[in-house]
């Protein structure tokens, strides 16, 4: 059975909330976990194994991403996603998929999770670095470069970005952002 960490980014509200809409004050970590919980659903009726590594609104030990990697590495997980909102001037808006330098089989998660966003929203922006033949952009991360699974880390729209703010609050958006990232998953474990 396929046993997926999902990692729902910042350890929320007081602690850290991540990135907020200055107007809305809509918070970063809120939507990470609210997304994530719709991911974990959609896998779990797949019939995989789910884990989160945050599964309240604040929860103090998720403020160590050693804490994250521990959670996916001691359970032994087959893939590692982490989901974020991006934050930057007003203007910028899209969507990224993130994996560490070089390739691994991360590379081949983050395409098939990117593939399935781009198939889910064919109007959103997708940010991408085609520079190594794949669509992710690629840093060291550190839950991406400390995880011993396959991991990629998901930035699904700019919580700075009024239009995309109001998406990342919508519950009909984060159902749909929440199905194609499951899906993403699931073409991972079946290619
Ligand atoms: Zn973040």
């Amino acid at each position: 059975m396929f046993k997926d960490c999902i990692d729902p980014g910042h350890a929320g509200q007081n602690i850290d909330p991540g990135a907020k809409n200055q107007v809305t004050g809509l918070q970063e970590a809120d939507v990470n976990l609210a997304v994530s919980k719709l991911v974990a659903h959609y896998l779990d009726a797949a019939g995989h194994q789910v884990t989160l590594t945050r599964t309240e609104l604040e929860q103090p030990e998720t403020d160590s991403l050693q804490y994250r990697c521990d959670v996916s590495n001691n359970w032994g997980a087959d893939v590692f996603i982490s989901l974020h909102c991006n934050a930057a001037t007003p203007a910028a808006k899209g969507f990224e998929v993130w994996t560490s330098p070089g390739q691994t089989q991360g590379d081949r998660l983050a395409t098939c999770i990117y593939n399935q966003i781009t198939r889910e929203f064919p109007d959103r922006v997708g940010r991408t670095d085609y520079s190594d033949g794949d669509p992710d952009k690629e840093s060291k991360f550190y839950v991406l470069t400390q995880t011993n699974a396959p991991a990629c880390l998901v930035e699904m729209a700019f919580i700075s970005n009024a239009e995309e703010a109001a998406l990342l609050a919508n519950s009909t958006w984060r159902d749909r952002m929440a199905r194609a990232i499951a899906r993403g998953i699931t073409d991972f474990h079946s290619q």
